[in-house]
């Protein structure tokens, strides 16, 4: 069975920046890893996970949690996969994907490769993020990991340890892309206020 590690918190907290750095840490390993990210979230770079300090890592665009086990199928049904085994996915924003990432995450993980995910543990008001299809959230994905790592940011408003997202801006949806322009870490006191 491989590892299920799912990196959560809120924006700026450094979740593409952890993962990056285990995928880094796996390619010094000389492991063989694949990275996705959902279509949409296109912020910074259609192709590549980019964190908020422009540091990236090619990625590939996925539109559905199928497309992730459709991809490591096709490898691993292939003449390359016997030389290079496919060791670890790396899936970046996982809260943007539909309930059924959980099932394709477990499936992968039952063919030996380890996942490693990250997505935002709240929505700006709050609540469990929801997948797209609101049929689970980042919870149950949280649950079912071997591995947590639940990081923090700095909270824009008065400096101290910010576990939330603060939308800045009149929407009520509960995607709404955007970087500093339009949302800040805060701590719960700040939230509230
Ligand atoms: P995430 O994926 O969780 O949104 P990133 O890994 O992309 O976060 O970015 C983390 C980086 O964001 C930090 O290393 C820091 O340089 C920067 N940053 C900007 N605002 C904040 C903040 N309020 N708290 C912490 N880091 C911040
Ligand atoms: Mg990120
Ligand atoms: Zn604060």
């Amino acid at each position: 069975m491989g590892k299920i590690t799912t990196i959560t918190g809120p924006m700026f907290s450094g979740k593409t920046t952890e993962l990056l750095r285990l995928k880094s840490r796996e390619e010094v390993a000389k492991r063989h890893s694949f990275v996705f990210k959902p279509k949409l979230d296109n912020r910074y770079d259609e192709k590549s996970i980019v964190n908020h300090n422009g540091i990236k890592e090619e990625a590939i665009v996925v539109n559905s949690p199928l497309e992730i086990l459709k991809n490591v199928e096709e490898y691993l049904s292939s003449q390359r996969s016997k030389e290079i085994p496919l060791v670890n996915i790396f899936i970046d924003e996982v809260q943007f994907f539909t309930s059924d990432i959980i099932d394709v995450i477990l499936e992968v993980s039952k063919k030996g490769i380890n996942v490693f995910t990250c997505g935002l543990n709240q929505t700006f008001e709050g609540k469990p993020f929801p997948f797209k299809d609101k049929k689970e959230h980042i919870g149950t994905l949280m649950a079912l990991s071997d591995f947590l790592i639940h990081l923090d940011a700095v909270c824009n408003h008065c400096g101290e340890t910010a576990t939330k997202t603060y939308r800045l801006g009149e929407s009520k949806e509960t995607v709404v892309l955007g970087g500093t322009d339009s949302y800040q870490a805060r701590c719960t006191k700040c939230f509230r206020k």
